[in-house]
């Protein structure tokens, strides 16, 4: 693939399948990233050699070397997206030309060797062809699709590996919060920060998520959902959730969100968002938001909503925000309702419903 030539994909289907009835049962209740399709996609890189063995097979442990470098260096990254049964009956994904450049980029942040996007799209819909049965058909459920790469070059020293292994597999998933659409509590985190000026922020690596698991666990022990990250130098502006981009709405319909300054990650849902509320008519700010602030703003009731926005869990209200010192609810802790009439259009688009003016929704059949 070095020279811009196509990748071909050798397909070994795999001979042992789960059984169709087996499949169904599983289907039935899928929660989220519990269970596995019957395939995945492998592609190898090597310097001087560029991207080769391209294979789809049966799903199966990686034998690894124990001196493989992402095991003591943590040289990975992931991506995360879905596919749709789209209300036509066909299948569709939404916006994958964006994860695709993204992985690029947290490639080259990590570097790592950038995987062309024609590579990263087709072994997407080789996936999905091969596993389509495994895409649950009701209206929560999707095929969460999980490409990665990592350092898989045999070798103790620092310095970028010189051989990468690149894998999609895929996951049925039901809602991403258990229950469905409802406020979260959130924990802001007073301890720990997840991104400094010139780390790692912007880029989708597993080490940004190794990092935030003390806070996470930490905003459970205090009954929150999830943790909101303060920014690493002063501790006082919204950075953003462990895992998804946060919004605020005020009483006059404007959206304000932290801006895109490289601590953050640029969530394709966060981008979705500011364009589609933009198109209808509401002025969305781009700009730093305080803890103080956004406190202050939801105790005089001029914030009126404030939602968590990412793949996973599409967005979600937050209802009520807790700190060491105390706690504050956004208007009455219920679900808003900008929030869940950006939900709609979102959920809307993916599953090819209505009008696509700027053309995400990508169609695998
Ligand atoms: C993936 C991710 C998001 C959300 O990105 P989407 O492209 O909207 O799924 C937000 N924050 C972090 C830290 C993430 O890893």
């Amino acid at each position: 693939m070095s020279g811009g030539d196509k990748l071909d994909f050798e397909i070994r289907p795999n001979l042992q399948p789960v059984p169709a009835a087996e499949r169904a049962a599983l289907l039935a209740n899928p929660g989220f990233g519990r269970i596995f399709t019957d395939h995945m996609v492998t592609i190898r890189y090597a310097e001087g050699k560029g991207w080769y063995d391209a294979r789809v097979e049966a799903r199966a442990p990686i034998p690894m070397d124990p001196a493989t470098a992402v095991l003591h260096y943590a040289q990975e990254i992931f991506e995360g997206l879905k596919a749709y049964h789209a209300a036509d009956g066909g299948v569709t994904m939404f916006r994958p030309q964006a994860n695709a450049a993204r992985f690029a980029a947290s490639a080259e942040r990590m570097a790592m060797a950038p995987l062309p996007e024609a590579a990263f799209l087709e072994s997407l819909r080789q996936l999905i062809t091969i596993d389509r049965d495994w895409i649950p058909t009701g209206e929560d459920g999707s095929l969460y699709l999980r490409p990665f790469m990592y350092a898989s070059e045999v070798f103790l020293g620092v310095r970028p590996a010189m051989e990468y292994l690149y894998v999609v597999i895929a996951s049925p998933v039901g809602s991403y919060f258990s229950g469905g659409v409802k406020p979260v509590n959130v924990w802001v985190s007073p301890h720990y920060t997840r991104a400094a000026p010139g780390g790692t922020g912007a880029a989708k690596c597993g080490g940004n998520y190794a990092t935030s698991l003390v806070a996470q666990a930490e905003a459970m022990e205090h009954g929150c959902d999830q943790v909101v990250f303060l920014d690493a130098v002063e501790r006082r502006y919204v950075d953003e959730l462990g895992g998804m981009n946060v919004f605020f709405v005020y009483d006059d319909g404007t959206l304000v969100t932290p801006p895109l300054t490289g601590t953050i990650l640029p969530g394709i849902t966060r981008d979705s968002v500011i364009t589609l509320a933009r198109q209808q008519g509401r002025t969305v700010v781009e700009r730093p938001i305080s803890f103080d602030e956004w406190r202050a703003d939801a105790e005089s009731g001029r914030l009126r909503e404030a939602f968590a926005c990412g793949t996973a869990a599409v967005i979600t209200p937050i209802g009520q925000v807790r700190f060491p010192d105390g706690s504050f609810t956004i208007a009455d802790g219920g679900p808003g309702e900008t929030t869940m009439g950006l939900r709609q259009i979102l959920v809307d688009l993916q599953r090819g419903r209505g009008e696509d003016p700027n053309g995400w929704v990508y169609r695998v059949s």
